[in-house]
């Protein structure tokens, strides 16, 4: 065969192996979840062929009768759901909007407030020497909001000194970004949103994981909190598709406008607006039911590992009251080797750094630390039982080292009673379906 038709052929068949692969697993993955048909649809539409730019209404290009309608419907949407002034739906993903609020509201140099790495923070948050976004794109400084490790949550009273200390040195905050990668229980916003307000500084919360919650009533609600806007992926607790969002007030509108366009993007992903649209129409529909279940299933899930023996963090506050289950597994091994070993039984997860694994001489590459979050398999219907099922077949791996063929034998199992998606219009397809348009 001709090598160009070989390369051609190889990727379709890597793609139905994919499809099957994830229709016979457990995911696990907090930042995944899997999209409905309808979603899907809009992704293989030719708005992802065109190119507006700009606000509706006032674009670039030609061509935008229609996608002008679907993008103020998107946004006429998401202002419902989060009962808020300002929405851009442009940003393409979720590191997108924080460099958008980076551009907005500070200049290179300027201190921002935010959890370190290991406490939960994201990359896009991260200092220059390790790459992160916040640093090495926008030359911002960064300082740790303190954390306390059994509370699992920001410090208040710490942080507040830490401020004032900084403070006195000559440093100022300048923009706050609450939120983070593992976010199990709801930040103190409340308790310091004044302060940082009364500092000057702008304050931001990172929905990136929990947007689907906040939608869903189910967790906190940052803007009735104070923040100034939040920022997010549309895809984690969301119902997707894969990018990002920016809400706030309409006296910031412009200049987070302007960041976005033309700060960040040029043309944004106008097929995955249209998928954005759909989402949130799903998110007004069923977005309460979904965010409790999922609420459910992660205390479950959490319940279940720790009685059978796991050491599941946040003991202390009823392990999560998010869709995120963090676990300690050094008792075991480390999280890179177990989430191969997992993986190979059809158990997808991932590593995670745990707040005092820097402390104890772990990195990232093999850290004390497994994440889990059941965003996905609540889209698959899973409830509180089938929890106790996954948390058998996780401790099977990590406890019981039993043969991981057999494993992955009872995963795909167990995975025959989910094969419908849950929380949408039109269930038409199956969650993992391979569509061939070619
Ligand atoms: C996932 C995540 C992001 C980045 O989102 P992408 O859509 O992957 O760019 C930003 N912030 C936090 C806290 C995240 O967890």
């Amino acid at each position: 065969m001709n090598r160009n038709k070989e390369y051609y052929e190889k990727t379709f068949r890597m793609l139905e192996a994919h499809h099957k692969w994830f229709s016979e697993s457990i995911p696990l993955i907090a930042s995944e979840n899997i999209p409905s048909p309808a979603v899907r649809e809009t992704l293989i539409s030719d708005l992802g062929n065109r190119y507006a730019e700009g606000w509706p209404g006032e674009r670039v290009y030609a061509g935008c009768t229609y996608i002008d309608q679907i993008e103020l419907i998107a946004i006429e949407e998401a202002k419902k759901l989060f009962q808020c002034e300002f929405v851009d739906v442009r940003p393409v993903s979720g590191v997108c909007a924080n460099l958008a609020i980076y551009t907005a509201f500070t200049s290179p140099g300027d201190y921002m407030m935010c959890l370190s790495i290991p406490s939960g923070g994201h990359i896009s948050m991260g200092k220059a020497e390790l790459g992160g976004t916040a640093g090495a794109v926008h030359g911002l400084k960064t300082e740790y909001f303190q954390f306390d490790y059994d509370e699992m949550n920001i410090d208040v009273e710490r942080t507040k000194n830490r401020v004032n200390e900084l403070e006195k040195s000559g440093i100022n905050i300048k923009l706050v970004m609450f939120g983070g990668s593992v976010l199990l229980f709801p930040h103190p916003v409340k308790e310091l949103v004044d302060f940082f307000k009364e500092k000057g500084a702008f304050v931001c919360y990172d929905a990136a994981h929990v947007i689907g919650l906040i939608a869903g009533r189910k967790f906190q609600d940052p803007l009735r909190e104070g923040v100034d806007a939040i920022t997010c992926s549309t895809h984690k607790t969301l119902f997707g598709p894969q990018g990002g969002m920016i809400l706030s007030y309409d006296k910031y509108a412009e200049k987070i406008k302007k960041a976005v366009f033309p700060g960040n993007v040029s043309n944004h992903h106008l097929h995955s607006v249209a998928g954005k649209a759909i989402a949130f129409a799903e998110a007004l529909e069923f977005g309460e039911q979904y965010a409790a279940q999922v609420i459910k299933n992660s205390k479950a899930l959490a319940n279940a590992l720790a009685s059978k023996g796991m050491k599941v963090v946040g003991e202390k506050r009823g392990f999560t009251e998010s869709h995120i289950v963090l676990l300690e597994i050094t008792k075991y091994g480390l999280g890179g080797d177990l989430e191969r070993k997992l993986e190979k039984a059809n158990i997808i997860c991932n590593r995670n750094l745990l707040p005092w694994d820097i402390k104890e001489g772990r990195h990232f590459a093999n850290p004390g630390g497994l994440r889990f979050g059941v965003s996905e398999l609540t889209r698959l219907g899973m409830r509180e039982g089938d929890m106790d099922i996954v948390a058998e077949l996780i401790v099977d791996v990590i406890v019981r080292n039993k043969n991981l063929d057999e494993v992955k034998t009872k995963v795909k199992e167990f995975r025959k009673d989910f094969k419908k998606i849950h929380f949408c219009f039109e269930p038409s397809r199956g969650p993992y379906e391979y569509i061939k348009v070619r």
